[in-house]
């Protein structure tokens, strides 16, 4: 690119224009690194493992709710048997000594197999209660992060809000000033932008460039008290624009 032109004032507008840049990457830097993102990505992780525990808990409860119902079942056969090989001994219709004993024998296994029965059903209706508290724990657990969830992106859309309308501004008023640059200044400008850490244009202050904030040489400052006023300069080093002032030092 040769030599690039600018009236002294357009040049000052690259200053302005650096300066918005700079508040637009800063709200583009905010919007990306919002405190209430990584919130909600925990909360995501939180909600992911509470609705595992539910379906797990739930599922359990289905299982046994059903065993429960067969070993209730199976009671209630074991006591039908009961009562009716007791009515038949109490009938006292069964004469053969050899039938009675078998029939008395059948009555104490049955006995026996209700106590086991009966002892299955609580048995069942412990782990019930256990997984009931389980479910229950992880439904709270998923209100809870649903209820955090509400919070955390209202606050997240509040703050984006507020960041879509110091932007809107911001880029209001980077149109109005690059309205007086020269296009190929704008284009020397955002080109050298996009290379050097965002910032195209800095002001000589001092002897010193205010982009990479180091001093300029001697021959480099008299190359640039040579230039005319129109030429737009640029730091050796660090190759932004460089935009003379009344502070330059020159
Ligand atoms: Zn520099």
């Amino acid at each position: 690119m040769g030599i690039v032109k600018a009236s002294p004032e357009a040049q000052l507008r690259l200053l302005e224009l650096a300066d918005l840049d700079t508040e637009l990457a800063r709200l583009d830097h905010r919007r990306r690194s919002l405190p209430e993102i990584a919130e909600l990505e925990q909360l995501s992780v939180r909600a992911a493992k509470a609705r595992d525990a539910l379906v797990a808990a739930e599922t359990e409860l289905a299982d046994l709710s059903r065993e429960q119902e067969r070993a209730e079942r199976d009671v209630d056969q074991v006591r039908v048997r009961i009562e009716r090989d007791q009515k038949r001994l109490d009938g006292g219709n069964v004469s053969s000594a050899k039938d009675l004993e078998s029939l008395q024998s059948e009555v104490v296994s049955l006995k026996r197999r209700q106590g086991d029965l009966e002892e299955i059903v609580l048995e069942l209706m412990e782990r019930m209660e256990v997984a009931t508290a389980r479910r229950d724990a992880a439904a709270a657990e998923r209100d809870s992060v649903g209820a955090s969830v509400d919070e955390v992106t209202a606050r997240r859309d509040a703050a984006l809000a507020e960041i879509a309308e110091a932007a809107g501004k911001a880029s209001a008023a980077r149109s109005s000033v690059t309205d007086g640059v020269p296009a190929d200044v704008l284009a020397l400008y955002d080109k050298i932008r996009a290379s050097a850490g965002g910032v195209g244009a800095a002001m000589l202050r001092r002897g010193r460039c205010e982009g990479c904030r180091e001093s300029l040489s001697m021959a480099d400052l008299n190359e640039i008290r040579a230039a005319a006023p129109d030429e737009v300069v640029r730091h050796e080093e660090c190759r932004r624009i460089l935009v003379r002032t009344a502070e330059s030092g020159l």
